[in-house]
């Protein structure tokens, strides 16, 4: 399984852009604006997009990347997998044929370029070999993170969450990890904000992480514009040990499979 980081920031300027993962070459999670850093043929790669909630910098690359590849999709829709919540605000908002063409009906209803296809927190997918499982988190709209697990390897996203009992009770329930990318949207001076709009900081994330059986490489996401720097070395002190990195866009990680005598 290869992960590449497509928009990992916060928010977005020069050379930063908002969450967005590629799952070897035909998954996304999220498809925030660093989804635009693919080329027109890797769009068209796309299948599958697994959105973890409904904030826009989660989901404002959907209606344009659709738009882009339309012809490609015709009767080959890419099918977008969110909790039933999630679909409904992007149907409501976005693909109402105001904001946005109703893509979930075009060119008609039965070759829809975009299909919607609700998943419940708890369940997991297959596709090609790679199990996704969604699993609910605490943020300040219906929110899920996933774990992904393909030859015995697996990745987990936290998404945008704060404090969650359910997200380490379920990563825990697996025998490992190896990989974390996890949220820190606001350093500790800003721990009030970061509860009401459930986000964490260093020292949320740090007292959350220590309930991890695992102790995966972990890479820091959503970090507020500016405030980098301020929150990664925040969180290198509240969490010595850790194999911790911040997460930039481009970077790849490659988990190899796992034979059976390791
Ligand atoms: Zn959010
Ligand atoms: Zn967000």
């Amino acid at each position: 399984m290869r992960i590449r980081v497509l928009g990992c920031s916060g928010g977005i300027y020069q050379g930063a852009a908002t969450t967005s993962f590629l799952i070897d070459d035909d998954i996304l999670i999220d498809a925030g604006s660093g989804a635009a850093e693919l080329t027109l043929e890797q769009m068209r790669a796309v299948r599958h997009i697994f959105l973890t909630h409904a904030h826009l910098d989660h989901i404002v690359s959907i209606p344009l990347l659709a738009d882009s590849v339309f012809g490609h999709l015709v009767g080959n829709p890419i099918i977008v997998h969110a909790q039933q919540e999630t679909l409904d605000v992007l149907q409501a908002h976005i693909f109402n044929s105001q904001i946005w063409p109703d893509f979930t009906a075009l060119p008609d209803r039965s070759r829809a370029v975009l299909r919607l296809e609700a998943m419940p927190p708890g369940s997991r997918t297959e596709i090609h070999g790679r199990s996704i499982e969604m699993i609910a988190v605490n943020h300040v709209v219906p929110g899920v993170g996933y774990r992904v697990e393909s030859t015995g390897r697996s990745f987990a996203f936290s998404g945008d969450t704060t404090s969650s009992e359910n997200l380490w009770a379920a990563l825990n329930s697996h025998d490992d990890l190896d990989l974390l990318f996890i949220e820190s949207a606001y350093a500790n001076r800003d721990i009030g904000l970061a509860r009401s709009a459930c986000h964490y900081c260093p020292q949320l994330l740090s007292e959350d992480l220590a309930r991890l059986k695992h102790r995966p490489q972990v890479g820091i996401t959503h970090l507020h514009p500016g405030e980098e720097a301020a929150i990664m070395n925040e969180c290198r002190e509240a969490l010595p040990g850790w194999d911790l990195r911040q997460l930039k866009s481009g970077d790849v990680f490659v988990l190899e499979r796992k034979d059976n005598n390791e």
